[in-house]
């Protein structure tokens, strides 16, 4: 923020304020914790805690204003204690008030916004979308995987003046999620990562999933543009009814026009990919600091909507050479056992699993693989073939051992039979403690120069692997 006064946001909510009003709001806070002077805290009502709770704590620590909900102070012994120099803005429901000064503030900002959702990748290419614009543009985007109906209008209004490119990560359950997104939003630009399999139980079939991720295109206005990966078919079913201006981006292959192509993929450093890409007669080179072709789709992505926003090709390039790569995700660790391994424990599901078995026997050369895998979660009805598919390509990659841990990861080891995997190099497990000792045993009969991959659902919290192998070393 760092524009509006107390006063000026009790207008925009259209609330009732009680104390100093003349004040500047510096950020936008919803866990007291985070105060450090100037902030409005929103007193949400959670499942465990309550805001309101927080009230007096958070003045102490700095915040400027408060906004509570005014149910909560009705009656003469509820008259509300303001402090000097502070005040207080009472609200019908403190969360819709949340969305509407985001709503507010994104139109007086004027920035533009390029929104992005998928079932895979979203966090990974709101980061390079972030780092390929910001080689021209003042941009501010969501931190981390803050893609809710609360992170998003958080982001909205944590945003500074001067703000020129918003970039909004839109994470969805069920149909009309991302729809209330936009709503607040107001994306210029859209970009649909993919359209996987997550997210079953709530939504029942892969049609639905593609008309909610749609949503985001649907919400774009009639000068905006969809940006969609031509090599996932769903999308590209979607993109062939649409009305509005497509831009597609795949890796080589036949790709719809107008496109942004990726081509000759070749390892760089110890997990980074270079590839060639050109847009519409231009070309460059990029140097990505991930492997795989879907981190290359991702940026890909990123390039495009660098295009489009006015960012060119090299300085696009330029702008992905300085990605900072968030922790846990695929992350590379040397020296356990002499091992080199893969880290990817920050979440898991059957698209992303297989695609990260197949950078680790990529970068693994002609050197031994080990896969300690953990449960996906969310899959619903397709549980059992998300997991036995996982299997299945495990075994056709030519993985060398597998460890799965949990009760529903024994459906990998399934998949992995059926495609002719040897059961003397399986082990199933529901223990982790189990599944270190093992992998502990195989890192000794193999020796050094094996490569790990450790991956499963963020609830299965396989970290707690890596950090046991570390420490027992
Ligand atoms: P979440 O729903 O948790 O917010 P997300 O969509 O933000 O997830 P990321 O956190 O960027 O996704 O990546 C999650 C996993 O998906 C990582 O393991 C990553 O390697 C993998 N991944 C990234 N991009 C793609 C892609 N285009 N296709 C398939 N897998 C991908
Ligand atoms: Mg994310």
């Amino acid at each position: 923020m760092g524009k509006w006064t107390v006063e000026e946001v009790a207008r925009n909510a259209q609330g009732n304020l009680i104390g100093n009003s003349d004040l500047e709001v510096a950020g936008c806070i919803i866990d007291s914790r985070q105060a450090q002077g100037g902030e409005m805290f929103f007193a949400l009502v959670g499942e465990r805690v309550d805001g309101h709770d927080y009230m007096e704590a958070v003045w102490k620590k700095g915040a400027i204003l408060v906004i509570a909900e005014e149910a909560r102070f009705q009656g003469p012994e509820k008259t509300p204690f303001v402090p000097d120099g502070k005040a207080l803005l009472l609200v019908k429901s403190v969360f819709a008030t949340l969305q509407k000064l985001a709503q507010a503030w994104r139109l007086e900002l004027g920035a533009k916004v390029v929104g992005i959702t998928g079932s895979n990748g979203k966090t990974t290419t709101k980061d390079m979308i972030a780092v390929v614009l910001s080689q021209r543009f003042q941009v501010y985007h969501n931190k981390e995987n803050h893609n809710n109906e609360l992170g998003l209008p958080l982001t909205i209004l944590n945003a500074p003046l001067g703000t020129e490119i918003l970039v909004l990560e839109m994470g969805m359950r069920g149909l009309g999620e991302i729809r209330a997104l936009c709503d607040i939003a107001k994306p210029d630009v859209g970009v649909i990562t993919n359209i996987g399999t997550t997210h079953l139980e709530l939504l029942k079939s892969q049609e639905r999933i593609a008309q909610a991720k749609w949503e985001l295109v649907e919400a774009l206005p009639e000068d905006g543009i969809a940006i969609i990966n031509a090599e996932d078919f769903f999308s590209v079913q979607k993109a062939k009814k649409d009305v509005h201006s497509i831009q597609f981006y795949g890796v080589e292959g036949n790709l719809v026009e107008p496109n942004t192509k990726g081509a000759k993929l070749r390892p760089w450093g110890a997990l980074g990919t270079t590839f060639d890409v050109s847009y519409m007669g231009e070309k460059s080179t990029a140097n990505l600091p991930l492997p795989g072709k879907h981190n290359v789709l991702d940026a890909l992505a990123a390039l495009t909507v660098g295009k489009v926003l006015g960012v060119s090709l090299a300085e696009g390039c330029a702008g992905l050479a300085k990605l900072e790569l968030s922790k846990m995700r695929l992350e590379v660790r040397y020296g356990i056992f002499g091992t080199t391994l893969i880290n990817d424990v920050y979440n898991a599901n059957p698209i992303s699993m297989q695609a990260s078995l197949q950078v680790l026997k990529e970068r693994a050369g002609g050197n031994k693989t080990l896969a300690i895998l953990g449960e996906m979660y969310e899959l619903g009805t397709s549980a059992e073939s998300g997991h036995r598919e996982v299997g299945e390509t495990l075994a056709k990659l030519g993985v060398s051992e597998l460890i799965t841990v949990g009760k529903l990861a024994e459906e990998i080891a399934q998949g992995a039979r059926l495609a002719g995997f040897s059961e003397e190099h399986i082990t199933v497990t529901s223990i982790r403690e189990e599944a270190v000792a093992k992998a502990k045993d195989l890192l000794n009969l193999h020796g050094p120069g094996i490569w790990v991959l450790i991956k499963g659902s963020r609830g299965m919290k396989m970290e707690e692997i890596t950090v046991q192998l570390e420490e027992s070393e």
